[in-house]
């Protein structure tokens, strides 16, 4: 197994927003309707399909995704930073018209819809004890006790919903299934994580929706059921992939974000990286801007065992993201 030199060479092409929204519309012809193709939207936030337009996922090293289907483009990128910046404006007014203050410490409802074919553990129904395990993982690792920096969010397990339906598995990324199981599965407000196990289409390991000011039904988490620690993911199962979506779901971008110019990840303290690191590489350096590449942080590509950092501008990024889009 080894990277995965498609994904770099075009991540390094500069044409990359182009060439990975048509790739994009490409796969999803014939599965999603084109009003809801995740992609129809080099105009992101301001097109009027909503939510799920921005989604973020995790693939494997050596996997055979032909895309990461949800890379956002510079331009994306600009739009959400805007629409954070608005919505923070937004959320000052309400809250000084109300007398609120804006939270230091969150505690996050999970609900954890586990999507199998049939009752068999190769069709998708993992113990419970898998989904516990899980929330343990988010909690040490949004807690700081990995070796990162403590961050304001704590998980607690609100139900475990068992659902066989041979027609949501696996879930396709993108697909009018994907629309239709969360549609009829989600629960609870903004605050309320939503996260789906099972298997997943193109090898990937996750996705997950940014935040947004408005609730749409597409929000929340999908991940691969055996990337849950225990699970069989080889290299991918100790629950990481569980935290790295989390994170984009507290609208935080990967690490390689932008590659090594402009601003990035929008987070001051995560060293530019120009590429995904996979595996586990020793000494990557691939920007000359201070810093090695950021290999041990959750939002980068690198195996489970080789990640176990954010960094206190990515807790701070999340909790600024918390009070514009997901407190109440
Ligand atoms: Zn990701």
């Amino acid at each position: 197994m080894g990277p995965r030199p498609n994904l770099l060479t075009r991540r390094a092409a500069g044409v990359a927003s182009t060439t990975l929204a048509l790739l994009l519309s490409t796969a999803a012809v014939g599965v999603v309707p084109a009003a809801s193709a995740f992609s129809a939207a080099p105009g992101g936030e301001s097109c009027a399909e909503p939510a799920d337009v921005h989604a973020d996922a995790r693939v494997k090293a050596g996997g055979t995704a032909k895309h990461d289907p949800n890379e956002l483009t510079a331009k994306q990128i600009r739009e959400r930073e805007a629409d954070l910046s608005a919505a923070l404006r937004e959320r000052a007014n309400f809250r000084a018209g109300a007398g609120a203050t804006t939270l230091a410490t969150v505690t996050i409802p999970v609900v954890v819809h586990v999507i199998q074919r049939d009752s068999t553990r190769a069709g998708g129904n993992i113990p419970d004890s898998l989904v516990t395990s899980q929330i343990n993982v988010l909690n040490q690792a949004y807690s700081g006790a990995t070796g990162g920096a403590a961050t304001a969010f704590g998980f607690q397990l609100q139900k475990v919903h068992h659902v066989t339906n041979a027609a949501w598995y696996p879930i396709v990324q993108g697909s009018s299934a994907e629309r239709a199981m969360k549609t009829s599965l989600r629960e609870g407000g903004k605050n309320t994580l939503n996260l789906y196990l099972g298997e997943l289409s193109d090898n990937l390991l996750g996705w997950a929706t940014f935040p947004q000011r408005k609730l749409n039904s597409m929000d929340g988490v999908v991940a691969l059921s055996e990337s849950l620690p225990g699970g069989t993911a080889t290299n991918y199962n100790q629950g990481d992939t569980g935290t790295h979506e989390v994170g984009h779901w507290l609208n935080l971008y990967h690490t390689f974000q932008g590659g090594c110019s402009g601003s990035g990840d929008s987070v001051g303290d995560t060293p530019a990286e120009a590429s995904p690191a996979y595996q586990c590489p020793t000494g990557r350096d691939t920007c000359t801007a201070t810093g090695l590449d950021p290999i041990i942080n959750f939002m980068d590509y690198t195996y489970d065992s080789c990640m176990y950092q954010f960094t206190a501008g990515q807790a701070s990024r999340m909790i600024t993201a918390w009070n514009a889009y997901r407190a109440a």
